[in-house]
């Protein structure tokens, strides 16, 4: 084998320009990332041709040299973040970015970030508008606080309260409620962070009204409850609910502050789950301010919401860290779209994803699940494939207790290992991301909308073999 053969009939970056299928792929995708990708073939090929064994590989590969620029040239500008099918029935995924928006509020997004929009700009008066304007009259409707505002997320919201409120004081938290939420938001963290001391009072399992009593000094600046979304103390337990600290706050001429993790704006129980303290409570019964996610039970963007009292808020809005910890326009419409569902509870519970997932009965969901099973026996897959019952988690740190009852797709191949074809569908263009048990994949179709059957059929048709 003639090595330095093969490295002349390598083709000369000149020859590749003067093709058609390059030429084109300028055009679409730009000098410089075309040659980028052209140059990384051509060393790759070098590189092969000096640890090949036989010409005829070489010489296919240089016929193939076009085609392979091309489809390297297009893999490269994909995006990496994507659109995956939530295959796992978690409805809350946070890897898998959280709470989904609807396809119709997407499409309304679409022409607010794509251009210019009024975020800080009144209409009205041709001045200088703020940014939290589009949705803060509708949060005071709907929580029934005095003023409200959203920074980045829960956690900086968490952080700009006890900043602004409580910062070089003491702020007062029950030891039953020093949470941690998961990617280091631990609440003594967040306190030391914010410039407020931690008192905790109490114990682990029971804290009485007299513990917070019994700790407030000179230097106490807030009480702070914080939801245990994540976790559950059962047993011989003691919590005081937040309405009962309104008496002490109010004496000590201090805030009551209550950290609520999910923003439940409405009456869970009404559909067939369990309560969680509802953003209209807490404000009814007398806390200053509270906040909560976005893009938890709420069901939109990734957000801190903070609402209550206006002069605590206008200390907020006024804090320097608030610029840091500020949403964008993306969000900021988001959450308006979002919020204005709630204006009636049965379409926020139709329009809202997250909701209508979390209410959607388990005979709907295997309905669906049966649709999927006869298009996938209609491609002739060659798998056993079977409709079992299941159950959905909540995920996102919310309900840690709650299983939903669902129906899974259940996909056992015959000729291929379950680990071998998880890991194909992860590698699909539109990644379907499921879970394995017993040698087979299956998939959640609780979390699983129905415009997606068609292409999780077809794409499973041509992965099984
Ligand atoms: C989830 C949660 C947070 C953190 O919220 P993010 O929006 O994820 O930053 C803080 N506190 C509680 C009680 C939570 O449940």
């Amino acid at each position: 084998m003639d090595k330095n053969l093969l490295y002349r009939s390598i083709p000369k970056v000149d020859c590749l320009l003067e093709k058609e299928e390059i030429k084109l792929l300028m055009e679409t995708y730009g000098h410089d990332r075309v040659m980028e990708v052209l140059r990384e073939k051509l060393g790759e090929l070098r590189r092969f041709i000096g640890v090949c064994q036989e010409d005829g590989d070489v010489f296919e590969k240089i016929s193939r040299l076009p085609k392979d620029i091309c489809k390297a040239v297009k893999k490269s500008a994909q995006p990496d973040i994507r659109a995956v099918i939530n295959g796992t029935g978690t409805i809350l995924h946070t890897n898998l970015g959280r709470a989904p928006l609807s396809l119709e509020h997407a499409e309304k997004l679409k022409e607010i970030t794509a251009g210019y929009c009024n975020l800080e700009y009144d209409l009205n008066s041709g001045e200088r508008g703020e940014r939290y304007s589009h949705f803060e009259e509708l949060l005071c409707r709907l929580t029934g606080a005095e003023a409200a505002m959203a920074v980045n997320n829960n956690a900086a919201a968490v952080l700009l309260i006890l900043n602004s409120l409580a910062a070089g004081g003491e702020v007062i938290v029950s030891r039953g409620e020093l949470v941690e939420i998961g990617g280091a938001f631990r609440i003594p963290d967040v306190m030391r962070q914010s410039g407020a001391v931690l008192i905790e009072t109490g114990t682990t399992n029971k804290t009485r009204l007299t513990d917070y009593e019994a700790a407030v000094t000179e230097d106490t600046k807030a009480l702070l409850k914080v939801h245990t979304s994540n976790y559950r103390i059962v047993g011989f337990t003691e919590a005081v609910p937040a309405k009962d600290l309104v008496p002490l706050a109010q004496e000590c001429k201090i805030p009551l502050i209550e950290d609520l993790g999910s923003g439940v704006l409405i009456d869970l129980k009404k559909y067939g789950l369990p309560a969680e303290p509802s953003v209209q409570d807490a404000i009814n019964s007398g806390v200053d301010v509270v906040c909560f996610s976005g893009d938890k039970l709420l069901g939109g963007p990734q957000a801190g919401i903070i609402a209550g009292k206006k002069k605590y808020v206008d200390q907020m809005k006024k804090n320097p860290l608030t610029r840091a910890l500020r949403i964008d326009k993306f969000t900021a419409a988001a959450l308006e779209l979002v919020l204005k569902e709630y204006l009636s509870q049965e379409k926020a519970v139709q329009n809202i994803p997250v909701l209508k997932m979390l209410h959607e009965s388990a005979e709907s969901v295997e309905e669906r699940a049966e649709t999927l099973k006869r298009m996938l026996v209609s491609e002739n897959i060659k798998a056993e494939v079977t409709v079992i019952s299941c159950r959905s988690q909540v995920g996102g740190g919310a309900m840690p207790l709650t299983e939903i009852p669902s129906a899974a797709v259940l996909i056992r191949p015959l000729y291929m290992k379950a680990e071998e074809l998880e890991r194909a569908m992860r590698g699909l263009t539109v990644p379907i991301i499921s879970r394995i048990a017993d040698d087979a994949v299956y998939l959640d179709m609780r979390t699983v909308e129905p415009r997606w059957l068609e292409q999780i059929a077809k794409s499973l048709g041509d992965l099984i073999v």
